[in-house]
């Protein structure tokens, strides 16, 4: 009999732990390991910040990105960036790399995936319409996708909804290298990709 089985308890955890994406099953059982180690008050504390968090944060009705509850958004509400350049990005994470890189100054809009008709993502479970319907108010889309086929294909899809609408579409320059996610480049590639940006 498997070890595992002859502990319910633990079994219930590691189910719950198994719907967490980027765990590999190898790591989920040192997390539980780690759970089972911490005191009490310490994860009564850490459950908290989780309930917390998912209760105070949601998606920005414009961009997309998160922002804190009855709070404006840093990016769409902010006088100090310029609005009519947005940014294309597929994740939040995405629009971290691109922060972090320092080469941007306009504002952001948060796909939340790509299209990927094999996973059952159609261009309905995107933020694409709203970015459709805040194309009129801006000078400059920049496609910052993932240099993926997906990717690719939801900027092409993306730029045939746009083209109705009077707006400079452009993407970052070659240097992304083909296939990597924006999240794990350094910040000088993320830099020189949007400084050199050209037109889609
Ligand atoms: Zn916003």
């Amino acid at each position: 009999m498997n070890v595992v089985d002859k502990l319910p308890s633990l079994q219930v955890m590691l189910k719950h732990l198994q719907k967490v994406p980027y765990l590999s099953s190898k790591n989920m059982y040192r997390v539980a390991t780690h759970f089972l180690h911490m005191d009490r008050s310490q994860l009564e504390y850490f459950c908290q910040a989780l309930l917390h968090a998912h209760d105070r944060l949601v998606p920005c009705p414009t961009c997309c990105a998160w922002q804190e509850k009855d709070a404006p958004c840093q990016f769409c509400q902010s006088a100090k960036r310029d609005q009519k350049t947005v940014c294309v990005v597929e994740s939040w994470q995405d629009l971290l790399a691109i922060e972090k890189s320092g080469a941007f100054s306009g504002v952001y809009h948060v796909l939340g995936g790509v299209i990927c008709p094999l996973d059952g993502i159609g261009p309905e479970h995107l933020s694409i319409e709203q970015l459709v319907k805040r194309a009129s108010t801006i000078d400059e889309v920049i496609f910052a996708t993932n240099q993926t086929p997906e990717g690719e294909a939801t900027a092409a899809y993306i730029a045939h909804c746009l083209q109705q609408v009077p707006v400079r579409i452009t993407c970052l320059a070659c240097g992304v290298p083909v296939g990597s996610a924006l999240e794990f480049l350094d910040r000088i590639t993320v830099y020189k990709a949007l400084a050199q940006r050209k037109e889609f």
